[in-house]
This record gives structure tokens, C-alpha cells and sequence, in this order.
């Protein structure tokens, strides 16, 4: 029996359809596979979705676009050409960082002699110090996210290989410490380290590998999809069959391999192979076995608005980043789940300024993302959410200048943690799915093959190598590949 032959006949069932689910089940379909995607929700795209009122349009979830060149494997995968199926602006400056109660800020171009000027109006040594920081990163970047970022880890010893690598470029210590080697002042030392809390990484934890996340900003750029990333999602749900308002309750096994799953009311899909794209930390339910002996620690949580303002705010670039007093102890008490902070740093969204369609009549549609813990804490947020939108809104306008907004709000909506675990089944609401530490990585991350399970697979933010755009797009084809090896073998 051909390999192609076999794989014709082969049933695959993609359970979730966030990109990482979307992505993999493009990659099967053009091995051969016959996918179904099952997705609880409405409409496809997990956290990537799209709210749309009153003529304002938001990206509910992620919205910059890094490493345009991933997506472009992912849709060639399924035999889609990304260019033609949506148009791609590069924006640059990339975003802005503001401080609070200080007048300079910080934009982020990707040109290097830009970028060095503005540096240089913090600290001239700073600015004089970018070549060597960048030089330091080219080969985290190519060694670490990009060579193990495509392969899997499927034992201790496989990553034990990357360890030595790893640990001569000084990629394992502390992003914010590393970053600190090579800059002196405060500011271009939380300008150039904060990448990580956009895939809900504490800067001062989380390994220097993911100070990589600055590199490729500036090798490839980013980007803005017209219409928002959804236009990204509806791309790549076109060619598939996804059913959505079908949640899986169980995945079904017997004889140590998997058998298919069956939807909540009762409707059964058999299948050859089974990937997950559901919260990893949920896997032991769908299989109904006990939870296991090591539990992986899911990330923070966020609080999001979503503004339709009638009137634009130029103190706002497409990306901006208001970085509230005392950052440090708001991102300990974030990421440790210490309680709500008393200080607010937010990321800001405002498309508007590029594609003036997204809001209506001259307006902005601004979406602010705020850190949050997740539901370890001991919030209550029925009850805070409203002064804490009240409190965020009055300090966005009393301490970042943005005067007017509480007034110039025509249609609101937010989600909070609570919307992350009932919408994503989210465990403990996280945002990001599981924490990217160092002991939660690679190898130690939940495997892209689901040990004990032959056909069972994982897809997605929590599994490796990690949540962002393009993590669950190479994570898609890290999964696709070991799909296609274990079909090799079976033949
Ligand atoms: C607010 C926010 C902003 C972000 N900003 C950025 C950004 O600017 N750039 C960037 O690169 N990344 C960003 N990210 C990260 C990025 O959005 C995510 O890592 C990525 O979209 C997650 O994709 P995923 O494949 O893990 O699937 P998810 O989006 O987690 O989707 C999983 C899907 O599975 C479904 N599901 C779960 N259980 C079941 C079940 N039992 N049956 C059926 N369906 C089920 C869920 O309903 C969901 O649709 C952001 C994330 C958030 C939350």
C-alpha cells in the first residue's frame, strides 16, 4: 500500500479552531487527510476573534502580525497563497512605548539607525550599544526560536543537545538580566525586554530566548492584515470543513491508539487521527483520566476593552504600549496572581489610523489589553470589573494625555478572565495558555505527540513551542510533521 494511498483514507479531527488548530488541519488536508474541525464556539478562531458593532470593528485577541513569512508556509501548506487572500500593511514605527508622567517615548523602527536615534535620546552608550545587543541575539534567534521552534523534543535527550548551545549565548538567563548586559538605562531596558508579555511571559523570568522576539521584529517587520487578523482566520477556515457550536466531550481510545471523539449530545466521529488544539491542561479530562502528577502552571490572564469612540486620538500609533509606574511590581503581581495591581500598564490597539474602515465616521476603535492575574486569584469579577474599567479608562486619560476618551465612548464591550475559561475553556482563564518558562519549554512543554496515545496529538499555545502567531503556525507544522512520520511508519 502506497503512503499516499493510505493517507486518502485517513480520517483526521481537529478539536478547536484557533489558528494553531486552523493551521494544522490546512497541513493535513494538503497531506491527503479528510479533516473535520470541531470547534465549540460560533465562528472559528479561538482568541483570534472579530467583534463588530455600530460600525466599529475590533480584534478581540491577537493583532500584531510578526513573521509574515510563517504564515506564508502555513497557507502554501494547504495550498492557499496568503497574498491573494489578504493584504498585508507593514507598519513602521511598529509601536510606541509611553511612560508614565515622562514626556519621551520610545518608537519602535525597524530601521536600525531610526531605532538608534531613539535610543540615543534616553542614553548615547545605549544607542551605541544596539549593534552588540543585536549581534547577541542573531544567534539565539537562528540556534534557539527558529531551529527548535520547527522540531519537536520528544525526549530529555533530544533537548539536552540545545542545552549547551543555549547556555554559551546566555539565552537560559533572565530576559530583563540580559537584556541589562547590553543597556544601562531603565527605559531601553523595558523597551527591549518586554516582548515576552504579548505570549504572557514575565520579562524578568522568562529565558533570553525570547529576547529573539525583538530580533525578528526587526528582521521581517510587523505587519497589519486589512480587516484585522480574523481576515487571517476566515482565510484559512475557508477550505475546511469546520463545524462550529460542536463541542467535543470526549476523545475516544482503545487498544492504546486513538479511536475519534464524541460531541456533547451525543454524535460520534471516528477517526485515524485526533489533534487537540483545545487548553493542553484539559487533555486528561477529554480522555477522562486523573489529572497528572505534573501539573504545568497556565499564564496570567487579561482584562480588554474594546472602545468605539467617536473622535480619533493622536497620541496613539497603530501599537501603543502606556507603561504605568512601577512596572516591575504590576508585572509580579500579574504573573504570581498577587491580586489586582494598583498601577496600570496596557497595551492599545487603535487600527483605525491605518485602515480607517475599522471605526466609523473619523472614530478610533481601540482595543486595551491590560495584564490581569488569572483565576487563581482571588478576584471577584463581577463585582470589580466595572471600577476597574472606570479607574483604567481615568488613567488613560489623566496620565497618558488621552483626553476626552471616557466621553468620547460610543459603544463598549470587555472581556475579562472569566470570558477566557467559559469562551476557550481557558483553565484557570488564562490568556496565553501555559507559562513560557524555562522549565515549561521545549521538552518540558506538553508534547506536540500525546505519549500512551498513538494517533492523539496537541496543536496550539500550550504546546511547543508556544503560544504568539507564529508559535502555534510552526507548532502546526512541528504536529503536521510527526503526523506524517507516524503514517510513514505504519505503511
Ligand atoms: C488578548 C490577546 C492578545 C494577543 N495578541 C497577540 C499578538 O498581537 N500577536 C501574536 O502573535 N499573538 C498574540 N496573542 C497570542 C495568540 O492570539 C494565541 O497564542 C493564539 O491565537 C492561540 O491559538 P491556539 O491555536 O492556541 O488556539 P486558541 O485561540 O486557544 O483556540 C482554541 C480553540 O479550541 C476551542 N475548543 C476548546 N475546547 C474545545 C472542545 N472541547 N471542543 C471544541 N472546541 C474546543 C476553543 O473554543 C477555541 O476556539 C494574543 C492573545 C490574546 C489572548
Amino acid at each position: 500500500m502506497t503512503v499516499s494511498s493510505l493517507k486518502q483514507r485517513s480520517r483526521a479531527v481537529v478539536i478547536g479552531s484557533g489558528l494553531g488548530g486552523l493551521a494544522v488541519a490546512l497541513r493535513l488536508q494538503g497531506q491527503g487527510y479528510d479533516v473535520t474541525v470541531l470547534e465549540q464556539q460560533p465562528a472559528p478562531g479561538g482568541r483570534a476573534a472579530r467583534l463588530r458593532s455600530d460600525g466599529f470593528t475590533w480584534d478581540s485577541g491577537p493583532s500584531l502580525i510578526t513573521m509574515p513569512w510563517v504564515l506564508e508556509e502555513a497557507f502554501a501548506a494547504g495550498g492557499l497563497d496568503l497574498h491573494s487572500e489578504v493584504t498585508l500593511r507593514r507598519l513602521d514605527p511598529l509601536y510606541r512605548l509611553r511612560w508614565a508622567g515622562e514626556e519621551r517615548a520610545l518608537d519602535f523602527f525597524s530601521d536600525a539607525d531610526a531605532l538608534r536615534s531613539e535610543i540615543a535620546r534616553f542614553d548615547e552608550r545605549d544607542a551605541r550599544a544596539l549593534d552588540g545587543f543585536l549581534a547577541a541575539l542573531k544567534p539565539i534567534y537562528e540556534e534557539g526560536l527558529l531551529a527548535a521552534g520547527q522540531r519537536a523534543f520528544p525526549s530529555a535527550r533530544s533537548f539536552a543537545g540545545l542545552v549547551p548551545s543555549m547556555v554559551r549565548l546566555r539565552a537560559v538567563m533572565p530576559l530583563h538580566a540580559f537584556v541589562s548586559r547590553h543597556f544601562r538605562h531603565p527605559r531601553v531596558r523595558e523597551a527591549f525586554s518586554f516582548h515576552s508579555l504579548f505570549i504572557g511571559g514575565d520579562p524578568y523570568r522568562v529565558p533570553a530566548i525570547y529576547g529573539a522576539l525583538v530580533y525578528l521584529q526587526l528582521l521581517d517587520g510587523g505587519w497589519y492584515a486589512d480587516g484585522g487578523v480574523y481576515s487571517l482566520v476566515e482565510a484559512m477556515a475557508r477550505p475546511l470543513d469546520v463545524r462550529c457550536d460542536s463541542r467535543v466531550e470526549t476523545i475516544e481510545t482503545g487498544s492504546g491508539r486513538v479511536r475519534g471523539v464524541w460531541l456533547e449530545g451525543g454524535e460520534r466521529i471516528t477517526a485515524d487521527v485526533v489533534v487537540s488544539n483545545a487548553d493542553v491542561l484539559r487533555t486528561h479530562e477529554l480522555l477522562g483520566r486523573r489529572a497528572p502528577r505534573r501539573r504545568l502552571r497556565p499564564t496570567m490572564s487579561a482584562f480588554l476593552l474594546y472602545l468605539g469612540c467617536d473622535q480619533r486620538f493622536d497620541e496613539l500609533l497603530h501599537h501603543t504600549l502606556l507603561v504605568g509606574r512601577g512596572y516591575r511590581d504590576f508585572i509580579r503581581d500579574v504573573t504570581r496572581g498577587r491580586g489586582l495591581p494598583s498601577t496600570f500598564s496596557t497595551y492599545v490597539h487603535a487600527p483605525a489610523r491605518t485602515e480607517t474602515a475599522m471605526a466609523t465616521d473619523g472614530g478610533d476603535s481601540l482595543a486595551v489589553l491590560m495584564p490581569v492575574p488569572n483565576l487563581r486569584a482571588d478576584v471577584d469579577w463581577p463585582r470589580v470589573a466595572d471600577g476597574l474599567r472606570n479607574a483604567l479608562v481615568n488613567d488613560m486619560e489623566t496620565t497618558f494625555g488621552l483626553s476626552g476618551l471616557d466621553a468620547s465612548v460610543r459603544v463598549e464591550h470587555r472581556m475579562t478572565p472569566p470570558d477566557f475559561a467559559s469562551r476557550f475553556g481557558a483553565v484557570d482563564g488564562n490568556a496565553f495558555a501555559v507559562e513560557p518558562t524555562l522549565h515549561q519549554s521545549a521538552y518540558f512543554r506538553a508534547p506536540n505527540r500525546v505519549p500512551g496515545v498513538r494517533g492523539l496529538f496537541h496543536v496550539g499555545g500550550g504546546t511547543h513551542p508556544g503560544a504568539g502567531i507564529p508559535g502555534v503556525l510552526m507548532g502546526a507544522g512541528v504536529t503536521a510533521g510527526l503526523i506524517a512520520e507516524d503514517a510513514e511508519v505504519r505503511v
